[in-house]
């Protein structure tokens, strides 16, 4: 991975800001807020945060959740600008005209898929979750990182390893993890926050998108989707949607899970899921991207239409994957 002089930089500017991604998950969220924390305990200097969505609830137990914006806050020329967990520009929404030509850009990333867009790059795809990366980035640039901080990188890393479940948890993400703890993270009470509670219409959206369960190709698939009706038909927001993509991969036999969901504005936000394939290449195909077992897309075009074409191009994938494993 590339390095940086980070100090070097930090003496060329007055200003921080950090950008993360629409749909917003744990890690940009969590990486978002405690690359603040670090940087503005350690600098003194101001940090600003943007996000082109809104902050899902349930990350309103992380300090400094409230000081997330959605449009610039002044002109950005004079900052250093970070943009934390995006394979890619196209990932800031509107927010990307902004700042494509910044001269001081930190890319930090950890996807497979990422297209290297910065004046920096950072990128590191063994990594477990750009949470992860910036722990240790800090160690490297000689940051102390505070209780705060740990908590919102500890969420950050619980967050992209599905509570350290999948294959991408390494034994440095475990190290890493033991030092956050001996900060005073509380699992227990991140779990509950984030996993182990949720509203009642995000069950009762559960219901309404189960309705549309489809097995396909010798159970190999498995797909479900919702349009924003049936989003406001159970009282619900669309970022309760988070991890229902979960349920179809783990159906036994099934090896890629999809979930689609077709907004008003007239495109589908795709997610896949997959137990061994990878599906960040069918994401790609599409236009975008992400991990080897967990990634996603955005398609404009007729409801029926995505996913007559994303059903295809997966039951190609498939049964050339299962061809390879044949020969193998
Ligand atoms: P999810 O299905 O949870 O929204 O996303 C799973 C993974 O795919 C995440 O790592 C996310 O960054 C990536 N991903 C989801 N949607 C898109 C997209 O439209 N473009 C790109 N490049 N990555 C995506
Ligand atoms: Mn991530």
């Amino acid at each position: 991975m590339e390095t940086i002089d980070l100090k070097a930089i930090l003496k060329t500017v007055k200003r921080i800001s950090i950008f993360s991604h629409v749909r917003p998950d744990g890690d940009a969220i969590g990486s978002s807020l405690g690359l603040q924390r670090i940087l503005h305990t350690n600098t003194g200097l101001p940090v600003y945060l943007y996000c082109p969505d809104v902050i899902p609830a349930k990350y309103d137990f992380l300090p400094g959740v409230e000081q997330f914006l959605r449009e610039l806050e002044g002109s950005v020329e004079q900052d250093l600008v970070f943009v934390l967990d995006c394979s890619d520009l196209d990932r800031l929404d509107y927010l990307k005209e902004k700042i494509q030509q910044h001269p001081r850009l930190i890319n930090i990333d950890h996807h497979v898929t990422n297209d290297f867009f910065g004046k920096y790059n950072l990128v590191d795809t063994r990594a477990a979750a750009t949470g992860e990366m910036l722990y240790q980035l800090s160690r490297a640039w000689g940051f102390h990182v505070d209780f705060e901080a740990a908590l919102c990188l500890y969420s950050a890393i619980v967050s992209d390893t599905g509570s350290f479940k999948y294959d991408n948890t390494t034994p440095e993400t475990l190290r890493i993890t033991a030092e956050l703890l001996q900060k005073g993270v509380q699992p227990s009470l991140v779990s509950q926050r984030l996993f182990d509670e949720r509203p009642y219409t995000t069950l009762a959206l559960l219901g309404e998108a189960l309705k549309s369960l489809t097995l396909d190709q010798d159970d190999k698939i498995a797909w479900m989707s919702i349009d924003d009706d049936g989003i406001e038909k159970c009282g619900a927001k669309p970022e309760e949607l988070d991890g229902f993509v979960n349920y179809l991969r783990d159906i036994e036999n099934v090896e890629v899970g999809i979930f689609f969901y077709h907004a008003r504005v007239g495109n589908t936000k795709v997610g896949f899921r997959s137990k061994s394939m990878d599906v960040a290449r069918i994401a790609s195909a599409f236009g975008g991207g992400g991990h080897p077992r967990a990634a996603g897309c955005t398609v404009e075009d007729e409801p029926s239409m995505v996913i007559k074409r994303v059903l295809n191009a997966v039951h190609a994938f498939v049964d050339e994957q299962q061809k390879e494993r044949l020969i193998r």
